[in-house]
């Protein structure tokens, strides 16, 4: 076997990342069950109706000046126009009568446009003598009304189901007068550590232990409105212990993550065990971090064992369970940003796995971004992704990468 056969023997064996999430959201149907919330309480969560606007917006012809409205017809296009102002528009205080020939009315930002007014003349433009003003040259006044209706039409549709809530359609649906909406209910996540060496925080360390750290982890990346998270603590490296656990958790939960035990080492039970209580698919991930990945089904609920190292249980759950928990959600699933970016620091890679290397990038001198490699990668320094704000993601036939080179970058959101 040549060197080269032995480099690629192993791969054969390997499954794409691509294909590991084309085989999840294969399985993987959007959770059933809504609620109505009020919309202090919607931010974040998945609509689980579409929303029609019940009014138009805006809800009537309105100034988006502070100025006079007047008749075009009135307007004097060479020489100068002199308007008699007959009355004042306020937001919330409308003018009560129309607007005749020869006359305008002080109108702020908001207000209502006056019945026979079709033009608002900004109040700088215009020279104010008593109860008369006088202007010659207008440069705009066509896009100083906002008609009603000119957002969105009363009917039309405002929001599609699973489109997560921004501040800006919790706006947007106050703005229609609408007080609450069907939202999915929240999926239920149940997560726990395995392994003989972990010691919760608070708790002494004796020699060959180190603090749990995964759970704290996986806590922050399950923070989102439409997830209630359900934490089981730290479980031993055996058998009966797991067994216990993923029942329990399959009982509470629509999804079941762990950490660690998940790769093929002699105490490593979890996907032993699984497969005794459900249905499992181990699979060695052509990506690194994250090589060794359990996924299955625990009765109902889905299951997803992630390696123990700490960066790896980020990078799988961004890459494979975040993705997965959208879909589960009734969300809607979209590749991750990536961009280009100039590489400024020698990167080592071998070819045959997809490579998430921990980077820090920044906007240079000449507008583009440019990246830089957090130093020593393995993939138990919770330090270096820490300081990182992006993946660099090397594809599987890269060989390493030399300052000055182009490479992809996906930011970090939080
Ligand atoms: P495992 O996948 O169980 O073989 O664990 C791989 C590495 O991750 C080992 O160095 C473990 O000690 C470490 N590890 C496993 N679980 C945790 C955890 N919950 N917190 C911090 N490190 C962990
Ligand atoms: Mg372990």
């Amino acid at each position: 076997m040549t060197a080269r056969d032995r480099r690629a023997e192993p791969q054969a064996r390997l499954l794409s990342l691509d294909e590991a999430l084309a085989r999840i959201s294969k399985v993987i149907r959007p959770i059933e069950g809504s609620e109505r919330v009020i919309l202090k309480q919607a931010h974040g969560r998945i609509l689980a109706e579409h929303v029609d606007a019940r009014i138009e917006l805006p809800p009537f012809s309105n100034s988006a000046m502070d100025g006079y409205a007047c008749r075009l017809a009135d307007i004097q296009a060479s020489q100068e126009t002199r308007l008699k102002v007959a009355g004042a528009s306020f937001a919330g205080h409308p003018f009560a009568g129309s607007l005749g020939s020869g006359e305008c009315i002080r109108i702020f930002t908001g207000a209502a446009v006056p019945d026979g007014a079709d033009a608002v003349i900004a109040q700088e433009e215009v020279l104010r003598e008593g109860d008369h003003i006088r202007f010659t040259k207008v440069t705009e006044f066509h896009e100083n009304i906002r008609p009603a209706g000119d957002e969105i039409k009363a009917g039309e549709r405002l929001l599609d189901r699973g489109k997560r809530l921004t501040p800006a359609d919790l706006g947007l649906l106050a703005a229609i007068g609408q007080v609450d909406v069907a939202v999915k209910r929240r999926l239920h996540v149940a997560f726990f550590a395995t392994g003989d060496e972990l010691r919760s925080i608070g708790q002494p360390l004796a020699y060959g232990e180190i603090h749990d750290s995964n759970r704290y982890t996986l806590y922050a990346l399950l923070d989102h409105p439409g997830i209630e998270a359900i934490d089981l603590g730290v479980v031993r490296d055996d058998q009966e212990s797991i067994r216990l656990a993923l029942q329990e958790a399959a009982d509470v939960a629509d999804v079941v993550i762990t950490s660690g035990g998940a790769s093929v080492g002699e105490a490593d039970f979890v996907a032993e065990t699984l497969r005794e209580l459900g249905q499992v698919d181990f699979w060695k991930l052509a990506m690194k971090p994250g090589k060794p990945l359990v996924f299955g089904r625990l009765g109902p609920a889905f299951f997803f064992g992630l390696p123990g190292n700490p960066v790896s249980v980020i990078v799988t759950f961004h890459q494979i369970v975040r993705p997965a928990l959208t879909q589960l959600m009734g969300g809607q699933v979209t590749p991750p940003l990536r961009l280009q970016a100039v590489c400024r620091s020698r990167l080592r890679k071998s070819a045959g796995r997809l490579e998430f290397l921990r980077g820090i990038f920044s906007v240079d001198q000449e507008g583009r971004f440019s990246v830089a490699g957090c130093g020593e990668q393995g993939s138990h320094r919770l330090s270096s992704i820490s300081r990182a704000n992006c993946y660099i993601v090397l594809p599987s036939e890269n060989e390493g990468v030399e300052p000055g080179e182009i490479v992809e970058i996906e930011p970090f959101f939080e």
